[in-house]
């Protein structure tokens, strides 16, 4: 890795005396410690690693120094769902996707050739040539899993999730009420919508039920071990 990052570094330094661009050595000093993280950093964390490594410079030239690192294809920029746009490492001819954690903001990355086999397959079959592509999965990253109770009220699953109706903790009233929806202990369903403030909107049974927050707080579900199954009965 370290035999690459001098090799890109004496590879920059190459064009920036090209380009004639002013600065050369701070320029240096700023893809030093961007090359040093292998990360995904905003513009805000490379600015507090450049002062921790002594470096005091000016967002803007950071922030410009960057947009040149980008344009000569040593840096992309990437900005996933809700998140601010972050840089990371352009190696050349090497590839690799991504699984974003919709909870901790973590970032995996992955790469796999079957998948990239078929994303081209896929858009051959429909008279496309690839030229290229982005792959993010979004998800519960493995901790963040693991610190969800086992069980928990259907009002706080998230939208996509699949889960199983595990205990109805509401009164015969309730209870009777769900039995009309056609709901019972076992059921398997979708969150299709769950804004946190209105009604939650369900999948169930191949229809969809809408379902208000209070009686949603009395139904206890798990997650779904098999988030691929079709909630759908028919196959
Ligand atoms: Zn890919
Ligand atoms: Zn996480
Ligand atoms: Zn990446």
């Amino acid at each position: 890795m370290k035999d690459t990052n001098i090799l890109e570094k004496a590879n920059l330094r190459a064009l920036l005396e090209t380009d004639q661009v002013d600065r050369v050595q701070d320029r240096l000093n700023i893809v030093d410690t961007f090359l040093g993280i292998e990360d995904h950093v905003t513009l805000e964390e490379l600015f507090r690693l450049l002062k921790e490594n002594g470096y005091d410079y000016e967002p803007s030239f950071v922030r410009q120094c960057m947009n040149r690192m980008v344009e000569l294809g040593f840096a992309q920029r990437k900005q996933f769902e809700d998140q601010p746009i972050r840089y990371e490492h352009r190696h050349l001819g090497r590839h690799h996707d991504h699984l974003i954690c919709t909870k901790c903001g973590k970032i995996v990355e992955f790469s796999n050739d079957e998948l990239e086999r078929l994303q081209v397959h896929i858009a051959n079959s429909h008279g496309f040539h690839m030229l290229q592509h982005r792959m993010e999965i979004y998800g519960l990253c493995d901790e963040c899993l693991a610190q969800r109770a086992p069980l928990m009220a259907l009002v706080m699953a998230k939208p996509g999730e699949r889960v199983q109706v595990k205990e109805i903790t509401t009164g015969a009233g309730g209870r009777s009420r769900l039995a009309s929806m056609g709901l019972r202990i076992g059921d398997n369903l979708e969150v299709i919508s769950n804004d946190g403030r209105g009604r939650l909107i369900l999948g169930h049974e191949c229809s969809r039920l809408a379902m208000g927050r209070g009686i949603a707080q009395k139904i206890l579900v798990s997650l779904s071990a098999a988030p691929g199954e079709d909630i759908c009965g028919e196959k």
